[in-house]
Formats: structure tokens, sequence, C-alpha cells
């Protein structure tokens, strides 16, 4: 399993108290997934919500970026044949074709930006189609 987390501190929204927040994005069985578990230190709020789907809550994908930078994922080796990688995109995030060809001219020219965990997901998809990839850091 791929993951990446962060702790971070907020508003309690019931007592106005200082509350800890543990969120993060998982790469798990082949799918992504998103949770955020926090507690107030001054009351007895908590709460937990966890999902999947290929879109993660940004304001959780925005915590990861600021904590752990942006990846970005590069095409190595040869340039691939445009289907492949139209339909590995595709599969791995919900995009209509537009999306998936302006994504993947993005790919071949500076490279996708995104968290760890989704372009390790992108990535997955790309090797099972013998397209190879290496992930960097951006900045
Ligand atoms: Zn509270």
């Amino acid at each position: 399993m791929i993951t990446q987390g962060v702790q971070v501190t907020g508003r309690c929204s019931a007592c106005g108290g200082t509350t800890t927040c543990d969120v993060g994005q998982f790469f798990d069985r082949g799918m992504l997934r998103w949770g955020t578990e926090g507690r107030c230190t001054d009351c007895l709020k908590g709460w937990c919500e966890q999902d999947s789907g290929p879109v993660t809550p940004e304001n959780i994908r925005q915590a990861l970026l600021q904590a752990h930078g942006t990846a970005r994922l590069r095409l190595s080796g040869e340039v691939p044949e445009l289907v492949p990688v139209l339909q590995a995109l595709r599969n791995a995030r919900e995009l209509t074709l537009g999306e998936a060809r302006t994504q993947a001219a993005e790919l071949a020219e500076t490279g996708l930006t995104g968290t760890l965990v989704e372009m390790e997901i992108l990535a997955t998809h790309l090797r099972r189609r013998a397209i190879t990839v290496i992930i960097e850091a951006a900045s």
C-alpha cells in the first residue's frame, strides 16, 4: 500500500478549541482512498471520515501538497503510442476523452503533477501498459 499523510490543526466548530486532524491518501487494492480523522483537545468532539474514488477532497490534497510537496510524473524512455496512454489515464481517473488528451500532452511535455499517491496510481496504470514513467519531486 502506498500512503501519505499529514496532521493538521484547526478550530473546533463546537467549542472553538483546537482540533488536531490526521488526513491522508492511500492506494490500496487498486483504489484511491482518502481519510480524515480528527478530535478536539478541549471538548469531546471527534470525527472520522473515509471514502474512495478518483477525486480526493481539495482540502486533503492541499494539506498533503503543502506538507510533502508536489510529485511530478514524467515519461522515461521511448515516447509511447498515444492510445495506450489515453486508456491508462482514463482508467486511472474519470476523464473525458478530451481531458485525457490534454493530460497525455502534458505528460509528454512537462509531466503531470499531483500528490505522490495520485502520481503512483497513474504510474501503475501506465506501467501496466508497458509505458515507462518516473516520479520525481516537482520543485
Ligand atoms: Zn471542541
